[in-house]
């Protein structure tokens, strides 16, 4: 199938040329046909870097009225970021389509700015949920009239805790529209958003569901957890060409690790959410442009990058949604590129492994962390290819050379070479000498120590179950508008206690804030581990809720 068949107008197809889309993909050749000659909702499934934008772009394009001056169509979109590559996308499909407006409106930037271009008149809104429900509570925006709304990137819009806002929204718009929901994964949320306001929607997927990319090879390390970032570094030395994303759980722990990186030399830099927006968007440059290899990253701070050639993507430690590896592995090995995803593990995260197998649908290989020597001989022949291949500059470096060989009469060929790779290696040679064996041996003491320190701590915590059932309820005020989750909470016991043992039972997400339940024994831990603390920049209060809840628990949390 071909572009020049679809049914688009000349100006749109010059748009594609120009952009030198050579077929469709195949979510596009599914996807354009029912859009452009037929009325059916559609359910997208398919990974990142499978041409989802132009596989709605182009034909909401194709169907808008350019004399009619209202708001015809509404794609929505999880970040600030998304939304502008969304409308760039766009507006480079519709380049030589001159009257068409497309106007992207997104949180984070002045309001009254977004206001006075949709007053302007506009054809395409492309918005983040919140700011949208804003800006039509205002009045600003008019959506009374749209013909097709766009959910892109589903699943992430509701990880980002848009649920109610993407209700109120999809409540207000009209009813004989048509909705195009896609997404990388189909959690129940999807499910209910699209069984709640979608017609029986055709429903696509595009190779496996919630598979990773076809061309992404996935690689675990097992290592000591103390081991991590050495062996970060020696993946960035085994892989001198590295340009890739380097995931961590915590704001904190990117900067820690990014800062690491610098120290030792390498282009790395770390993007997170303390970082102003404008901070953000010059570290994004610089790795666009590639002056960055390496960049950490938090995966909220990742969700809006979108970079073709990544060539690795390497997960500090395992996400606490196991559902986000895909999204992580998935900004590699795209538009047809192959790409590898490494998580570096230890004994107790290696478990986890097969549940992530079972949600890309694929068999990670376990691989030794390279050793020392295997890391020179790497280094040393990517040196030597580059000095085969760099570019000579006859012209300015031929007056140096009369008085260059006369100095270097007294070596041999081999002495030269052998003088310059040392130059040039030494720091590597001296780095690796006698550098340890990284890799955790499955059948090692420390693993018998491992699992009998876990069963013992699991005993303890059965005793203490069955003792003391008095859970302390606790306010925090964080809450669904803030993209927390469950696991976040879990997580943020875990952190700042640096105490896995606490028992925690319920934990009530509300729309602003939420309750947690822990053993009551450990109240002012709690309280005290919590103070001066941050989630995605904003300040934690935590409080002790009102009155004691007594046991009885049905729903106990299984710790990770
Ligand atoms: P997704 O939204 O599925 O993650 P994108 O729409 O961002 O993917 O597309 C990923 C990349 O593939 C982009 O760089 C885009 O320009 C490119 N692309 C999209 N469609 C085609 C096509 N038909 N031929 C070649 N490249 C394409
Ligand atoms: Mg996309």
């Amino acid at each position: 199938m071909t572009f020049d068949t679809m049914g688009f107008s000349p100006e749109l197809l010059k748009g594609i040329e120009d952009l030198k889309f050579e077929k469709p993909t195949p979510i596009q050749e599914k996807v354009i046909p029912i859009v452009l000659s037929s009325n059916h909702d559609i359910v997208g499934l398919a990974q990142t870097g499978t041409g989802k934008t132009a596989a709605f772009g182009l034909p909401v394009i194709e169907q808008i009225d350019l004399q009619n001056k209202s708001v015809q169509a509404l794609i929505l979109a999880p970040t600030r970021e998304l939304c502008i590559q969304i409308s760039k996308d766009l507006q480079s499909f519709s380049k030589h389509i001159n009257r068409l407006q497309i106007t992207a409106v997104y949180g984070g930037a002045p309001i009254i700015n977004q206001i006075k271009a949709l007053k302007k008149g506009t054809h395409i809104i492309v918005a983040t949920p919140g700011r949208i429900l804003d800006l039509i509570k205002r009045k600003a925006a008019k959506i009374n009239h749209i013909k097709t709304v766009i959910l892109d990137e589903a699943d992430e819009m509701l990880n980002m805790g848009f649920r109610d806002d993407l209700d109120a929204i999809l409540e207000t718009t009209p009813a004989e529209k048509r909705t195009l929901l896609f997404s990388a994964t189909m959690p129940k949320e999807v499910a209910r958003i699209a069984k709640t306001y979608m017609k029986t929607p055709e429903e696509i997927t595009i190779g496996k569901q919630n598979a990773g990319a076809e061309n992404v090879r996935h690689i675990y390390y097992l290592v000591h957890a103390s081991n991590r970032y050495l062996t970060l570094k020696r993946i960035a030395d085994y892989n001198p060409d590295i340009y890739g994303i380097v995931f961590c759980r915590t704001r904190q722990e990117t900067k820690d690790v990014a800062d690491k990186l610098i120290k030792d030399g390498y282009n790395a830099d770390a993007i997170h959410g303390d970082l102003s927006q404008a901070q953000r968007d010059h570290v994004m440059k610089r790795f666009r442009e590639k002056s960055l290899q390496m960049l950490v990253a938090t995966d909220v701070a990742a969700r809006g990058i979108d970079v073709d050639d990544i060539t690795h993507i390497i997960n500090y430690n395992l996400p606490d949604e196991l559902e986000t590896y895909t999204h992580r592995s998935g900004r590699t090995g795209r538009a047809g590129k192959s790409g590898i995803s490494i998580a570096i593990v230890n004994f107790r995260e290696v478990t986890k492994i097969p549940y992530i197998e079972k949600i890309i649908g694929k068999k990670f290989e376990k691989l030794l962390v390279p050793s020392g020597t295997e890391i020179c001989k790497k280094q040393l022949f990517n040196l030597i290819d580059r000095m085969e291949k760099v570019k000579i500059d006859e012209k300015q470096i031929s007056p140096f050379m009369e008085t260059v060989n006369k100095k270097l009469e007294w070596l041999s060929k081999e002495e030269i070479i052998k003088h310059f790779l040392s130059l040039e290696f030494n720091r590597f040679l001296a780095y690796y000498k006698n550098a340890p064996d990284l890799n955790e041996k499955p059948n090692n003491r420390k693993e018998n120590r491992d699992n009998f320190d876990k069963r013992k701590r699991q005993d303890n915590r059965n005793k203490r179950n069955k003792s003391n059932n008095n859970f302390q309820r606790f306010f925090i005020n964080l809450g669904k508008k803030d993209g927390v989750l469950p696991t976040n909470i879990i997580g943020m016991i875990n952190d700042y206690t640096r105490n896995r043992d606490i028992s925690i039972g319920d934990i009530d997400i509300k729309d602003k804030f939420s309750f947690f339940e822990v053993d009551g024994i450990y109240t002012s831990t709690i309280l005290k581990a919590f103070k001066d603390s941050k989630f995605r920049g904003r300040h934690i209060n935590v409080e002790i809720a009102e009155g004691i809840n007594e046991g009885n628990r049905k729903k106990k949390r299984k710790r990770k």
